[in-house]
């Protein structure tokens, strides 16, 4: 049987060195090979966890956080309430759960998942089975009206370019093999005047990542929210600017390298929320804000007290565990980000500052 490694070799055999993003998105995406295409890799038995996953408090705060934001801006009788990879489809799960409270927003909501894995895809019917769902391939096809959105680790799964900093030029680092196996190597040096910015805070041999396709993703969402009225909440992990390869491997829990084990990989990179900002436009976009604030300003901390009041033994120290791993510094709280889109003529969304 073809392996992914055998059609990537196969292929820089044929056509020269693999760029980056072009290996991220064939080991994530390839219709029969890829990684997400063919697989469940989240949860315990899976590659890696995520906050939605780890309680149900996240999506029930993020729900209402979309909620309250509708209806703070009129509650607008048409709308959408979308999701950037629904994974499991445990969050939209949570947020439809939660906002049942909101009189009219569930019955009303236009239910968009935007997702490019057919296997997710199916499991996402499960998990929200008795809900009309839409699924997209892209934000371009989202109706022309007021839009919640929520991505949470979703940009980290696009795929990046990396450029190591060479006099006043860059050099590409690319995919190459020998004897069977993958390797990086370095293109030849570019003047790339889309990395001129970046030439006042590196210095040679720095490298400077680049997520290609995260303005496609962001330009649809920012103009509906900007034209109709709306929000978005975009949750991951990364910071303002990155500097450095922050490409990781996930497998079994544990980091791998990123050649070894192409489609059999969990394969992300931080997110550089600055690009996130620039895109914005013509929407606003809060303050870059740490998930334990945004998640303990949302009252995670009462909600986490109604809950235990419920629960005893091992099912009580499960959901203490996982309030402090979504909220701590030391685990989530710090690493995980949040920012909030919202129209120019509104505030921003709650939990979140200008
Ligand atoms: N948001 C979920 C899952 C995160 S994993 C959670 O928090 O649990 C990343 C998700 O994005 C998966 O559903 C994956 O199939 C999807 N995905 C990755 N790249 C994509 C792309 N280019 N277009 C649409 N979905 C994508």
């Amino acid at each position: 049987m073809t392996t992914l490694l055998d059609t990537i070799i196969s292929r820089i055999r044929s056509q020269g060195p693999m760029r980056l993003d072009d290996y991220m998105t064939t080991c994530l995406l390839h219709p029969t090979l890829g990684y997400y295409t063919t697989r469940d890799p989240i949860g315990a038995d899976g590659d890696f966890v995520t906050a939605p996953e780890i309680s149900q408090m996240f999506g029930e705060l993020i729900g209402l956080c979309l909620a309250q934001t509708w209806l703070s801006q009129g509650a607008p009788a048409q709308f959408t309430v979308a999701e950037l990879g629904p994974g499991r489809g445990t969050l939209m799960a949570d947020i439809l759960r939660a906002t049942q409270s909101v009189p009219g927003f569930v019955e009303a909501a236009e239910i968009v998942l935007v997702e490019a894995s057919p296997t997710l895809r199916d499991i996402q019917s499960t998990t929200l089975a008795g809900y009309t769902i839409r699924w997209l391939d892209t934000p371009d096809e989202l109706g022309e009206q007021p839009l919640y959105l929520v991505a949470n680790e979703f940009f980290d799964a696009l795929p990046i370019r990396q450029f190591v900093r060479d006099d006043k030029g860059w050099r590409e680092r690319h995919i190459s093999h020998r004897n069977g196996a993958l390797s990086f190597g370095l293109g030849p040096r570019l003047p790339l005047p889309a990395l001129s910015d970046r030439l006042d805070d590196t210095v040679d041999g720095d490298l400077v990542e680049n997520c290609t396709p995260l303005t496609g993703y962001m330009h649809p969402i920012s103009h509906r929210i900007a034209t109709y009225g709306g929000a978005a909440l975009i949750i991951d992990y990364g910071d303002w600017r990155s500097l450095g390869d922050t490409l990781q491997a996930l497998m079994g829990h544990k980091s791998v390298d990123p050649l070894t084990a192409p489609g059999q990989c969990d394969l992300t990179a931080h997110v550089d929320f600055e690009k996130l900002a620039l895109a914005a436009s013509p929407a606003k976009h809060s303050r870059v804000t740490p998930q334990g604030v945004f998640l303990e300003r949302l009252g995670i901390t009462q909600r986490a007290h109604t809950l235990a009041k419920a629960m005893s033994g091992t099912a009580l120290e499960t959901h203490i565990a996982a309030h402090r791993r979504l909220t701590h510094p030391s685990e989530m709280g710090n690493l995980f980000k949040v920012m909030g889109l919202y129209p120019p003529t509104q505030p921003p969304l709650p939990g979140l500052e200008p």
